[in-house]
């Protein structure tokens, strides 16, 4: 049989890495097995779930190339079946009508409190017999008193829970509303889930959902419950960690695979391999080797990997991501042929998209900005402005601007200078790009273009020549 799991989110928020976490291992997962992978967004509280976090969970999941394989369905178009499966196990005598008031149910609680035994429903109205009409009442499933309800979690190990410590679900509120475990289990099964990945947080929920499934007659699916992410400080990842949207990781410049490969390794290794590529990730991972104990997130390591992505990665690969960082800049319509030159000379320069543009960014506007203050004392301040007018001169002469060329007259003028290799490039990076860091020069000035190039030479020989004394 074919594994099918499914990644179950609540639109009230944004998908944030814990999120992206689960969708990842279960699209890996059934990658490997030749499964599928389905999307259920579950937004059967009206009042907390949005569109727009509908929108950020399927942008957020499509940018790391999580597409479901199918879906997304919604829960708020199941509900009659949620309501059809109450009403069977209603008939069926195990579940029953439950008309206890607030008041009383809070009675209850506090006397269980006084006796100090674990406050719970009682199942009073189980063997009630009378329908009062007018009355407001809840559909409770009938929990088995004795006996346990157990599983082999995949992550976990063995887990069993005692019947007993279970009260009387609530199926159906009194508004006529299904409550949460009744639909996950229907839904899990009309959409033939065989497995149920997610998060720890859950595994209290799945003893009730497992005596749903048997008691509706349906097989029970597999569960692996994951551990929670923590912060580096140990508290569960909030904000303030880096919990935040998926897709701020995009405005931050980090590749979806790095993040992907970021995320793999936060529970589950291979040996001692850090680094995979998507590929690796599919052919590898195995959610029966995610361990147990919390995973701490660690923005460093985050940032490691994706310096080696950015790396690795074609500049095709990096294009897109690349663009939009330019586009964000006010940069638009730059030739395809020239950015895929740029990126090749940055990319060995970088951990984020953000920072390679930042690097790269004087080929783009049309003048520098004030010299970096290190780089004009160290490299500029003490250059001699008639170095930089034989440069100018050599270059301007230039039938075609070509990186060879351009390499071979650098090289010409300062041999002509009797000067070292850097104690003109230096400078002339300076002038080129504002500061002490590029690639190599000759790549530099290409990338810069004839009649940029030439200005900025000069613009660095006016400001020698004017600088006071
Ligand atoms: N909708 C639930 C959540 O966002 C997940 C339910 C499940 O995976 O069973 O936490």
């Amino acid at each position: 049989m074919s594994v099918r799991t499914r990644f179950a989110p609540s639109p009230t928020g944004f998908l944030h890495i814990g999120g992206a976490r689960t969708a990842l291992f279960c699209q890996l997962h059934t990658r490997r097995l030749g499964g599928t992978f389905i999307l259920r967004i579950e937004d059967t509280d009206r009042e907390r779930s949005t569109q727009e976090a509908v929108d950020a969970i399927i942008q957020g999941l499509h940018w790391l190339g999580l597409d479901p394989d199918e879906g997304p369905y919604f829960q708020s178009d199941n509900t009659a079946l949620y309501l059809a499966a109450a009403e069977r196990l209603l008939a069926e005598g195990k579940a029953y009508r439950c008309y206890c008031s607030r008041e009383s149910i809070d009675a209850l609680r506090e006397s269980q409190r006084e006796q100090q035994i674990k406050p719970r429903y009682d199942g009073r109205c189980r063997t009630r017999t009378d329908f009062p009409a007018e009355q407001p009442f809840v559909i409770r499933f009938q929990t088995p008193s004795s006996g346990v309800a157990a599983w082999e979690d995949h992550i976990q190990g063995s887990i069993r829970f005692p019947n007993e410590e279970l009260d009387d679900l609530i199926l159906v509120r009194s508004d006529g509303s299904p409550t949460y475990n009744l639909a996950v289990v229907v839904d899990d099964h009309n959409m033939g889930i065989n497995l149920v990945i997610r998060g720890e947080d859950h595994i209290s929920n799945t003893p009730r959902q497992i005596h749903l499934f048997q008691a509706l007659g349906w097989p029970v699916p597999e569960y692996a419950h994951m551990p929670l992410l923590h912060g580096s400080d140990g508290s569960k990842l909030s904000k303030r960690h880096g919990a935040v949207s998926v897709l701020q990781y995009r405005e931050d410049g980090f590749l979806p695979d790095a993040l992907n490969n970021y995320l793999l390794r936060l529970g589950w290794s291979h040996g001692e391999q850090e680094l995979f590529t998507r590929q690796e990730m599919q052919e590898l991972f195995n959610i029966r080797e995610v361990g147990r104990s919390a995973a701490i997130f660690n923005l460093d390591k985050l940032l490691w990997i994706n310096g080696h992505h950015i790396r690795t990665a074609t500049a095709e690969q990096l294009l897109p991501d690349y663009r939009y960082q330019l586009d964000k800049r006010g940069i638009r319509g730059q030739d395809t042929a020239y950015l895929l030159q740029v990126i090749t000379e940055f990319q060995s320069r970088a951990k984020t998209m953000v920072e390679m543009v930042d690097k790269s960014l004087f080929l783009f506007v049309d003048t520098l900005g004030p010299y970096e203050e290190k780089a004009l004392k160290k490299h500029l301040l003490s250059a001699l402005p008639q170095s930089l007018m034989a440069l100018h001169q050599a270059l301007a002469g230039l039938e075609t601007w070509q990186a060879q060329e351009i390499d071979h007259c650098f090289r010409q003028v300062v041999a002509d200078l009797q000067m070292e290799m850097g104690q003109l490039a230096q400078p002339v990076r300076v002038a080129l790009t504002g500061t002490a860091s590029s690639p190599g020069i000759h790549e530099t000035l290409y990338l810069l273009g004839r009649s940029k190039s030439l200005q900025r030479l000069q613009d660095a020989i006016d400001f020698l020549q004017n600088k006071p004394k």
